[in-house]
């Protein structure tokens, strides 16, 4: 089973309308065609209409950082799902520890969220990740399997094999402190072996399963080159072309 490598450029909270066209314009020129690693930005949502028309009609995609799981209405300062389709998206981040941190969102949000997104024809890039305490406690595993199966709930098999996971441990995200390949490539496999149990075997090999946290162009060939590492979710590398273009050339 080839499951095919995808690297997604979280741009967080950064930009402005002219860098994110240059970014995004850049980013393009460097994949160039028929690219064998699919690559996605996610730029502010003030910027997704500037990405989309920089990247119209190539093969880098684009997706959101989040979404309001409700239909238009009074939902002052959110935006759906058809409004991410609307301005060119086909991927959404959802449930990023930051999010998570700062935002309060739990399981059972992200799982609406998710539920929203593919009810939308969106692809969900679902994050999950333990804190430093909690790797330290030794609760990796349980902390990932109670996230995933939270997220998750209510997702059928036949959907399932769409979504993308993105583990991102906490402790890793802009620190400089990358998980190394072994560490990240056991969390992986965890996580292919509890969504083949949710699952099945055949589905559970289709999920793709991003790493996140520091990846570089330094760190990103031996991470993609563990089994089940199918991607990176890129934060500040990702604001950079030479970086982010390093990284994709890893891949
Ligand atoms: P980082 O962020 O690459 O800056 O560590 C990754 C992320 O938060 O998605």
């Amino acid at each position: 089973m080839s499951r095919r490598i995808l690297i997604a450029g979280n741009w967080k909270m950064n930009m402005r309308a002219a860098s994110a066209a240059s970014l995004a314009k850049g980013i393009v020129d460097a994949v160039g065609k028929n690219s064998p690693v699919e690559v996605v930005l996610c730029p502010p949502a003030a910027y997704l209409h500037t990405v989309s028309e920089a990247t119209a009609g190539t093969s880098v995609e684009v997706g959101g950082q989040n979404l309001y799981p409700a239909d238009d209405g009074a939902f002052t300062g959110e935006l759906n799902a058809a409004m991410l389709t609307d301005v060119g998206c086909r991927y959404v981040i959802l449930g990023h520890s930051e999010r998570r941190q700062l935002m309060g969102e739990t399981d059972a949000c992200v799982s609406k969220k998710l539920h929203a997104a593919m009810a939308g024809n969106l692809v969900p890039i679902v994050c999950v990740g333990e804190t430093l305490e909690q790797r330290e406690a030794e609760e990796t595993e349980a902390v990932i399997e109670k996230q995933i199966r939270g997220s998750l709930e209510g997702l059928d098999e036949v959907r399932a094999a769409g979504i993308v996971i993105a583990y991102e441990p906490v402790w890793a995200i802009g620190t400089g402190k990358t998980a190394s390949k072994e560490q990240a490539e056991a969390v992986h496999a965890f996580i292919r072996g509890l969504l083949a149990d949710m699952f099945s075997p055949g589905v559970a090999e289709q999920i793709r399963i991003q790493y996140g946290g520091s990846v570089k162009p330094g760190n990103a060939a031996e991470l993609l080159a563990e089994p089940n590492i199918d991607g990176a979710l890129v934060g500040g590398a990702s604001l950079k072309v030479e970086y982010f273009a390093g990284i994709i050339a890893a891949a």
